[in-house]
Parts: structure tokens; C-alpha cells; sequence
């Protein structure tokens, strides 16, 4: 004899319950999919396993999943994590910023540019075109022309991300409406 155990056909040995006894159903973590608030910590390095940028020291980045807020190949790599998933991705120029177009540099007269000193290789200015804002890169001086790289920085390149979810909840109907997210990790107006 031995006590109030008994083995069942599968060996699995049977305690006496304590009562009362009630069940809670684990809460099932949210997923990350469209219309989500996503948070994530992040470590950006290139090719060249060189850092780019990080969210290391600050408040975790915030988006909305599936509105372009962030590229798409970190989205796609993001689909269907939780809080806690952490991932490894390398995603091509394609599903990033792009791959480079060479008829994006441009040659313009200095005299476009108003207000400022000196134009040095590096220096980075918003123009308006028909398709919203563009920035532009300085990458050389000749006389008075300014040669000027339309290119996103970062296109061309492949980009490897460390990734960890810190959170995943339901987007208020203003962030929606706004397209980014409100609070920490967010906009703030
Ligand atoms: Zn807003």
C-alpha cells in the first residue's frame, strides 16, 4: 500500500487533489500582426558586423505593425512574435532602404542654398519634390556646383538586426488615425 496514490495505465501517479481547487486559463500572449503597437529593443550592425545604430540606453522602439513605420523585411521577420521572442535577421537592400540609383546624384548651383556658409561633403538637406520631402547627401563641391546623393544613406546596404519584443498591445482608434504610436518609444504631441 501506499497511501492515497494509485498508478493509472500510463504509470502516471494520482495525488488527492486539495479542494477547493478552481482553473485559470494561461493568458495567451498577443501576437505581433497588423494594427499592433510593437515595441522592440534593437542592435543594427552592417555587413561588416560594424554597428550602426542601437536602442541601447534608450526607451524601446515603438510602431505600428503593418503601416510602413518601420522596412519591410523587419516587419515581415517580426509577424507572429510575442513579448520576450528575441531574433536574428539579415535583410537585403530590397526589403530595406533600397538598392542605390545612380541618376539620384545630382549636380545643382551653389546658389540654391540659402543660409548656409559653407557646403561640406556630409552635410544633409531636406528638399521638397512632388512626392514629399527628400533628403539629399552632399558628397562633393566643384566651383559652384553641388553634387548631391538622393539616396537614402542606408540604401544598398544589408542590414543585420538583433531583435528582441518587449511588448505587443492593441493600437488606440488616435494612433491609428496618426499612423505612429503615442508615449514612450513614440510620438509625443
Ligand atoms: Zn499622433
Amino acid at each position: 500500500m501506499c497511501g492515497f496514490a494509485t498508478h493509472n495505465a500510463i504509470g502516471f501517479e494520482e495525488k488527492p487533489l486539495l479542494l477547493p481547487f478552481i482553473f485559470h486559463l494561461e493568458a495567451q500572449k498577443m501576437q505581433v500582426s497588423a494594427q499592433k503597437v510593437v515595441f522592440i529593443h534593437y542592435t543594427l550592425t552592417n555587413e561588416e558586423g560594424e554597428k550602426i545604430d542601437s536602442s541601447d540606453g534608450h526607451e524601446p522602439l515603438a510602431y505600428i505593425h503593418g503601416h510602413g513605420n518601420i522596412i519591410p523585411g523587419l516587419e515581415n521577420a517580426l509577424m507572429g512574435k510575442t513579448a520576450g521572442d528575441k531574433i536574428k535577421v539579415t535583410i537585403p537592400p530590397e526589403e530595406a532602404y533600397g538598392t542605390r540609383d545612380e541618376e539620384l546624384i545630382q549636380s545643382v548651383p551653389i546658389d540654391a542654398f540659402h543660409g548656409v556658409d559653407e557646403i561640406l561633403p556630409g552635410m544633409q538637406f531636406h528638399t521638397d519634390t512632388p512626392d514629399g520631402a527628400q533628403l539629399v547627401t552632399v558628397v562633393g563641391v566643384r566651383g559652384n556646383e553641388v553634387i548631391l546623393d538622393g539616396n537614402h544613406p542606408m540604401s544598398g546596404l544589408t542590414l543585420n538586426f538583433d531583435v528582441e519584443v518587449t511588448e505587443v498591445r492593441e493600437a488606440t482608434e488616435e494612433e491609428l488615425a496618426h499612423g505612429h504610436v503615442h508615449g514612450p518609444g513614440g510620438h509625443h504631441h
